[in-house]
């Protein structure tokens, strides 16, 4: 006999891991025992020398499809007399820092067992076992156990606790666990509050889509709004009811078969489909779908997902074909939680609501996703995700609490070598929002046990978060600038202390000279950062009111590139603006009024292509982006003419140039696709040329893409196309590249300021 100890990191508590491993060693007759531990689960294991390697090979590769195995590393340790093996629960050995993990798609186990007429789950829409099921979003406190969720009122029948109890089950202390006998139960009702009479709440939910009603479903997370995806009259209802003019919805497919149905869906996609996160996926619809196009008006970008609840998979299987599942809110609001809350807010927008009588402790939006030229990219990380750890390369001094964007928000709280993002709350623009995000802050404190004795936030002084942490007292505060928190997101993620050379390419944020940045170079080290080189400021006449009606920074554009003199009677773009209108805006940036200057790259997509497809008009942000990306002509290989003066310091893009010869393409009726092609390609051009300038200069540093603006897949694959070969070129991945990434570079920031300082 020889003894082996075995620390395993990664994500394998809560997720089944223990009674698998205690299956495995109960196999090969291993003795010993298994226990959590703060970083992980720790065995230790005896048998013979051959047995304990094959043991150990097994254990690296686990079959709970939830668990990860980070690294695995084992010592010798002198034998022991042992007759079994145990798992050790969390309590004996006074662990508390038993983590949560996030919510669990249904596994496969689970879902045959609702679809059989002889199982006694079956259409039982809250069954779930150790290695899926709730997690985070039923969570009241820790340690993780039952008594800790909003199960705890829900009392388990016998057969449920045999199940509990028994290691060799698949349900061995599945906190969750339930049955049609004493678990959560459905109800359906009108927004009034009645019951709607049906024989039972799921046929009677399923019947009213069928005929097109909008039928808001409570979930894991929150309620989603849902209806028939190919019924064009109830899309386009949802849609007014929701005051959502034109963002796309999402849309909920049976399985990858019906996905592929839908959308052209590459190998890729489908692994980021069926993975246990089940997030949106961001996909190209097919031509002859089968969906209305008032799914997603003017893109053919779908997001499509994957049923993640029992209850997602009855209802797909009874309805039968897609269905639209949206958050349930209106337009940017959180989304909806509690019983009586859902009642009161989706009053006139619901024609009714399918219950269940399990709380949601903690709100968590869907999570999206993205295949961006070849890279799997998470744009959104929330359901399925939080509270997962994430690894840093290097640990912080003290706990940061990091307060993250302004729009998108998502907040970040770091302490030792981890760091863990915070659900999505959206954007920090109403007070319903910033409720959410404090109660998610403390929600996160407490399972966490942790109190933050930092606190990062944002640099400019009205955004909500901002307030809130100025609100803290028992805290040191530390204002980062938000390119360069982007910037460390990326860092953080790959490891890098920096220099790195970052480029930055947003819509907007608060510069250290108090104008808008987005389109930034900036040298970054741990806490600090040099800005190399800029974009030239676009002038936004009405200030924000430039982000929705485009037009305006179109003629700032002209105006700035044809020396006040802009030609704009041959454009059909403003044909449609009203003279007054007009006036107004050439008077705002004539005499420096209500016009302030904005960097963002985001701004200059916004401008030429609102000049390139007649659209005065952006209903929410990145529409034009979004619209003109897909119709750019493949073909086109040339670009614009830019400048780049380098006797500012910044240096400066400047794109004058390439506006006037863009205008011209637009008179002489070029091809709004070979126009898009062209300013595509000037981007990467742009991007190719400055960052080949800077490394001259600066040596060879790594170069990190971050923003919202590396969405665009176009881009992404041009600029990797000319430069990925010749120097280190990386991009997010695992951290969003948009704003609800940078909550992370901001803890990281804050933490080496502070460092460095002393
Ligand atoms: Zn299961
Ligand atoms: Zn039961
Ligand atoms: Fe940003």
């Amino acid at each position: 006999m020889a003894g082996r100890r075995i620390e395993i990191r990664g994500t394998v508590q809560g997720v089944g891991f223990r009674p698998w491993v205690y299956r495995v060693a109960k196999r090969m007759a291993v003795v010993g025992r298994v226990r959590n531990a703060p970083a992980g689960v720790t065995i230790e294991a005896f048998a013979s020398d051959d047995v304990l390697d094959r043991f150990i090979e097994q254990l690296r590769v686990p079959t709970p499809s939830s668990a990860r195995v980070l690294d695995l590393h084992s010592a010798r340790i002198p034998d022991e007399t042992l007759t079994g093996f145990v798992i050790e629960s969390s309590d004996t050995v006074g662990d508390k820092t038993l983590s949560i993990p996030p919510d669990l798609a249904t596994c496969g186990d689970c879902r045959a067992e609702i679809l059989d007429p002889n199982d006694r789950r079956y259409q039982y829409a809250f069954t779930n076992c150790t290695t899926c099921g709730p997690r985070f979003t039923i969570a009241t406190g820790i340690p993780y156990d039952r008594p800790a969720t909003t199960m705890s009122q829900f009392q388990m029948c016998p057969e449920c606790q045999q199940e509990y109890g028994d290691v060799e089950d698949r349900r061995f202390h599945a906190q969750p666990n339930a049955c049609p006998k004493c678990g959560p139960k459905l109800s359906l009702a009108a927004v009034d509050g009645s019951a709607l009479p049906a024989t039972n709440p799921l046929d009677g939910a399923v019947q009213l889509l069928k005929c097109g009603a909008v039928v808001a479903v409570k979930g894991l997370g929150g309620f989603h709004l849902a209806c028939d995806a190919a019924n064009a009259t109830a899309v386009r209802r949802l849609r007014e009811r929701k005051h959502r003019d034109e963002k796309p919805f999402g849309v909920m497919v049976a399985d990858l078969h019906a996905a592929r149905t839908v959308a052209e869906v590459t190998p890729a996609e489908e692994a980021l489909l069926a993975s246990p996160e089940r997030p949106i996926v961001l996909v190209r619809a097919r031509e002859e779908t089968r969906l209305v196009p008032e799914v997603s008006p003017d893109t053919p970008l779908l997001g499509v997902f994957l049923p993640y609840t029992p209850l997602h998979h009855l209802l797909l299987a009874k309805v039968g074909r897609p269905l639209v599942m949206t958050s349930a809110n209106v337009s940017d609001e959180p989304i909806c939680r509690g019983n009586e809350e859902a009642l009161r807010r989706l009053d006139g927008i619901a024609d009714a609501i399918l219950f269940h009588d399990r709380d949601i402790a903690m709100r968590c939006d869907d999570s999206v996703a993205r295949v961006i030229a070849g890279v799997p990219t998470i744009m959104r990380r929330s359901r399925g995700f939080v509270p997962r750890p994430f690894q840093l390369a290097r640990a912080v001094s003290r706990p940061v609490l990091a307060c993250g964007a302004h729009l998108k928000n998502t907040f970040c709280i770091a302490f030792g070598d981890t760091a863990y993002f915070g659900p999505h709350i959206g954007d920090l623009e109403t007070v319903a929002a910033l409720d959410f995000f404090e109660e998610a802050v403390e929600r996160m404190q407490t399972i966490l046990s942790i109190r933050p004795e930092v606190i990062a936030h944002d640099l400019h002084p009205g955004y909500l978060s901002t307030r809130y942490a100025h609100t803290r007292n028992d805290v040191v505060r530390v204002g980062v600038q938000h390119h360069h928190a982007h910037v460390a997101s990326a860092m953080a993620e790959h490891g890098l202390e920096g220099p790195v050379l970052g480029v930055a390419f947003d819509g907007t944020g608060f510069g250290e000279d108090g104008t808008s940045w987005g389109g930034e170079f900036l040298l970054c080290f741990a806490g600090r950062f040099e800005r190399l080189a800029s974009f030239r400021p676009v002038r936004l006449a009405g200030g924000d009111l430039a982000m929705r009606e485009v037009w305006r920074i179109t003629y700032a554009l002209l105006y700035d590139a044809f020396d006040g003199k802009p030609s704009i009677d041959a454009l059909p773009l403003f044909d449609g603006v009203p003279p007054e209108s007009l006036r107004v805006v050439s008077q705002m940036i004539e005499r420096d009024l209500n016009a302030p200057r904005a960097r963002g790259v985001g701004r200059y997509f916004d401008g030429f292509g609102a000049l390139a497809l007649n659209r005065p008009v952006s209903t929410y942000e990145g529409q034009i982006a979004i619209a003109w990306d897909h119709i750019a002509n493949d073909a086109v290989r040339d670009a614009y003419p830019f400048a780049l003066d380098r006797s500012v310091a910044p240096m400066e893009v400047d794109l004058r140039p390439a506006v006037r010869a863009a205008c011209n393409d637009v008179m002489a009726n070029v091809s709004p696709g070979d126009v898009s092609g062209r300013f595509h390609n000037t981007v990467v051009a742009v991007t190719v040329e400055v960052v080949g300038a800077l490394l001259a200069e600066h040596g060879d540093v790594p170069v990190v893409l971050t923003g919202g603006v590396f969405q665009n897949a176009r881009l992404v694959a041009g600029i990797e196309e000319k430069l990925a070969n010749e120097i280190k070129l990386l991009r997010h991945r695992q951290v969003p590249p948009g704003d609800g990434g940078i909550a992370l570079g901001q803890a990281l920031i804050a933490d080496a300021f502070l460092g460095d300082k002393g």
